[in-house]
């Protein structure tokens, strides 16, 4: 993959630059959560440096066609702030205008393009559009890794056009999730939890053939606990995942004892914070009743394999953390990754939002901006935004 090191002189070239800014708005027109942005900023600042004149494109959210409330004019008023540097908005993606502040731009200098989404033509690869935002730029760098799994006109189609390199942040993601899957220091440490089985059953394969152990929790215990002939109540489960659960419990390194379910849960009569949660010291959730989060003798067992890890990934939250009475399992977890002396990688939206929310994100080694994409580079996929890079 090349990098912003293999990149000849920047001064004074036009630099596509991919971001992920699709952060959450807080419907006042104002960035409620600006943590995608700032992970971008070592980027940005380095291309700044080299005297490049910067063409941001990113997408914000699903819009169908160019709907006013997905534009990025709130992003680039934080972008501004957060830079100490006005960042104009582009009045759309390709087109005269835009051309013509492209022109503008001075070394040093940023423009930030509309919701490339409001191009029809994005999501579908279009190589007219690809054409059309190459020829606004000399070079692509690409630093949203969130969005690197999908084959669209910002990630794959213009990365062909032009000269193009991974941005830092892009960088780093694809070096510390490659060294977890190939070359992790041992023991190394899984924790998969979250909802279902079936979304990343190649997952947990992937981890039983190349962890040290493998320790489920979540939603996702419950398929595994029906196949071993436990009551699971009403706890989400399908007969799907029960079955796909039944399967990799019969794997031979599941078989060997690498493959962890919990001792005991906390369980409740709703998905709601006003339910009284209920201990069980066991694994069968009674009729009525649903597995809200694993016990706390599982969080200990689970805490002391932490301790002694190479490294630890984790994806997938431990319980309905949302929910207040339901969120020690994962707080657990987190608490223990926090203080582990090993390499710690968190990939997962929920997950990632957790250790965020808990105030652990800075005690981790890593926490990933890719859900989709960093599990999919877990399962050894190549993804087509960074194939392209290299
Ligand atoms: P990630 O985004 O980290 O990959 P998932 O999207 O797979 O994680 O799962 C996160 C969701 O799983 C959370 O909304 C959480 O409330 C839910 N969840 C976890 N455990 C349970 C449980 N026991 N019962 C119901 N929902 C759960
Ligand atoms: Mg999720």
């Amino acid at each position: 993959m090349r990098t912003l090191q293999d990149l000849e002189v920047l001064s004074g070239k036009r630099v596509l630059v991919r971001v992920d800014f699709n952060v959450p708005l807080d419907g006042q027109g104002n960035v409620a959560d600006d943590m995608r942005i700032r992970e971008t900023l070592p980027t940005l600042h380095e291309l700044m440096r080299r005297g490049a004149r910067l063409v941001l494109v990113s997408h914000l959210g699903r819009p169908r066609g160019r709907e006013p409330e997905y534009s990025l004019a709130p992003v680039a008023e934080r972008l501004s702030a957060l830079l100490d540097k006005k960042v104009k908005l582009a009045p759309g993606v390709v087109g005269e205008a835009v051309t013509n502040l492209v022109d503008e731009l001075r070394p040093g200098e940023l423009l930030l393009l509309e919701n490339v989404r409001f191009e029809a033509g994005e999501t579908k690869n279009d190589p007219e559009l690809a054409a059309r935002l190459a020829a606004l730029a000399d070079v692509y760098v690409n630093d949203a890794f969130g969005v690197c799994h999908r084959t669209h006109v910002s990630t794959v189609g213009v990365a062909r056009l032009l000269p193009h390199a991974a941005g830092l942040l892009v960088q780093r993601e694809v070096e510390t999730l490659r060294e977890i899957t190939e070359n992790p220091p041992r023991p190394l440490v899984a924790i998969l939890g979250g909802s279902k089985v079936s979304e990343k059953i190649k997952v947990i394969e992937r981890f039983l053939r190349i962890a040290d152990a493998v320790l489920i929790g979540g939603a996702m215990s419950f398929p595994f606990l029906a196949a071993q002939g436990h009551g699971v109540g009403i706890s989400l489960c399908s007969d799907d995942d029960a079955e796909l659960a039944a399967g990799l419990l019969a794997m031979p390194e599941a078989k060997a004892g690498q493959l962890l379910l919990p001792v005991d849960l906390v369980a409740a009569e709703s998905f709601s914070a006003d339910t009284a949660p209920v201990g069980i010291d066991g694994l069968d959730v009674p009729d009525g009743m649903m597995g809200l989060d694993i016990g706390p003798r599982t969080v200990a067992r689970y805490a002391a394999c932490i301790a002694e890890a190479g490294s630890v990934f984790w994806n997938g939250p431990m319980g309905a953390f949302e929910l207040v009475p339901f969120a020690a399992g994962t707080r657990g977890v987190a608490d223990a990754m926090a203080a582990a002396p090993g390499i710690t990688v968190v990939g997962g939206g929920d997950s990632a939002a957790a250790v965020h929310q808990f105030g652990l994100a800075a005690r981790m080694t890593h926490v990933s901006t890719g859900g989709g994409a960093a599990l999919e580079l877990i399962e050894g996929r190549q993804l087509p935004g960074i194939e392209v890079l290299s």
